[in-house]
């Protein structure tokens, strides 16, 4: 049974590159008919906040996204307690006892030689150590890493190897007895039963420790896929505008939820951007063999397109309510007159009214209009009845094309542009026409 989780920490909105990592999980749950666990990295109590684990579950919510099973770390911090003393008796972790401005000063020595800046065990050395102990300091520790190859074969990057002697070993717990996120992460990741670890690619170098800790709890380490980070549409990093781009913004800005899931499940994949009428689909299209290597670009009106393409392919069924909602008397037809020309949904209203009025009639050919007056045939009308009724009244008044046209819409919608006026016509019915054509508001 798949069971994987997202896990971002409740210190700001979900924007469209957590959005993404979101997404990339719970389709390849639902496609593999797996669990979507939702957990929530609360242990930095300084600057994770209530309101945004509730934003962050509203808008996973919105996406379509809902998890089967939620779990907060700081309500877990017993469980690592524990886990911890088992690593220390195991000889897994040592304290360390340098403070930040040593270990600071470390660095800048190994920058200077042009060395990488990765611990040198110091705190391991007895006679430091009695010396520090001597001092009074509180420890922190360590994870004490093998120093050697760590390989995994990760679903999106193929096989991957990191030497963990190229990295500090990980400090696991601060001196205060906090956790940093390293080893919490493992640990819910067992006892949760997360199969797989999906997420983006700035954590492949936490991977390589991480499978190590995995380990030394004598756990079978899950499988892991790191997918490439997403970047603004010329390449520049996104981090800047994150605000701009977090979900609630994009909501407020009228975008339909599937539109972006469909455009954060399709960028940076091999398959075309286009959207796809339910998340079931899209979970049917997801393949980790599809999403490629390189960053993913954000390209705000490319998804903006998207949104009016996905609307101009919504079924009635599914906006019906919506529409009502928004006080907009629709009906299938209505609809299917208007839906071509939207951007967002929001536009349904200002084009549902073109039908019901009243609109503010241009008459731009006062004859033409006379004449398409008098030649209104009787009602019921349907969709052919703007063809038959323009023929007649080219036929009289010798007007063609743009001549015919142009004036006509603006008579009965006051719009330079707007819907198909054959799909309108039916919709608006004779009596407004007329009163349209004779320059009254209708
Ligand atoms: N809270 C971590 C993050 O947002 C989770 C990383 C992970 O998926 O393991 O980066």
């Amino acid at each position: 049974m798949v069971k994987v989780r997202f896990a971002p920490s409740p210190t700001g909105l979900l924007h469209v590159g957590n959005a993404r990592t979101a997404i990339v999980n719970a389709l390849f749950a639902k496609k593999m008919g797996g669990q979507f666990v939702l957990r929530i990295d609360d242990t930095d109590a300084a600057r994770s906040r209530k309101e945004y684990e509730e934003a962050i579950i509203r808008d996973l919510g919105w996406l379509g996204l809902a998890h089967d099973q939620i779990a907060h770390q700081s309500a877990r911090i017993a469980a690592y307690q524990s886990a911890f003393e088992t690593l220390k008796a195991a000889g897994h972790v040592y304290p360390a006892y340098e403070t930040e401005a040593e270990l600071d000063r470390k660095r800048k020595q190994a920058a200077a030689r042009r060395l990488p800046p990765i611990y040198d065990r110091a705190s391991l050395d007895p006679e430091k150590k009695a010396k520090w102990e001597a001092e009074g300091r509180t420890p922190h520790w360590r994870f004490r890493l093998s120093r050697s190859t760590v390989d995994w074969t990760d679903m999106i990057r193929g096989p991957v190897e990191i030497d963990t002697a190229t990295q500090s070993d990980p400090v696991l717990m601060r001196a205060d007895g906090t956790f940093l996120y390293t080893f919490p992460s493992v640990l819910d990741d067992i006892e949760l039963g997360i199969t797989h670890v999906i997420r983006g690619e700035d954590h492949v170098t936490n991977t390589a420790a991480q499978i190590e800790i995995f380990r030394a709890l004598g756990a079978q380490p899950p499988r892991f896929a790191h997918h490439p980070l997403m970047v603004g549409a010329g390449g520049e990093a996104l981090s800047k505008r994150l605000g701009s781009l977090s979900l609630a913004s994009l909501r407020d800005s009228g975008l339909e939820p599937l539109a972006i899931a469909s455009y954060l499940a399709k960028i940076g994949t091999s398959d075309p951007v286009e959207p796809r009428l339910s998340l079931d689909d899209l979970a049917g299209d997801f393949d980790f063999a599809r999403i490629g290597r390189a960053p993913a670009h954000f390209d705000s009106a490319e998804l903006m397109a998207l949104n009016a393409k996905l609307l101009h392919q919504m079924p009635y069924e599914a906006v019906a309510p919506r529409l009502a909602a928004m006080g907009i008397t629709a009906s299938p037809a209505l609809w299917d007159a208007i839906h071509a020309n939207l951007n967002t949904l929001a536009d349904a209203k200002a084009l549902a009214l073109l039908v019901t009025g009243p609109i503010a009639p241009v008459i731009e050919d006062a004859a033409l209009a006379a004449a398409a007056a008098g030649l209104l045939p009787p009602e019921p009308w349907d969709e052919a009845t703007w063809n038959g009724w323009t023929k007649a009244v080219s036929a009289q008044t010798g007007a063609k094309g743009r001549g015919l046209y142009h004036p006509l819409r603006l008579a009965l919608t006051g719009q330079e542009q707007g819907p198909e006026l054959k799909k309108l016509l039916p919709l608006i019915g004779r009596a407004r026409t007329l009163a349209r054509l004779e320059g009254k508001p209708a």
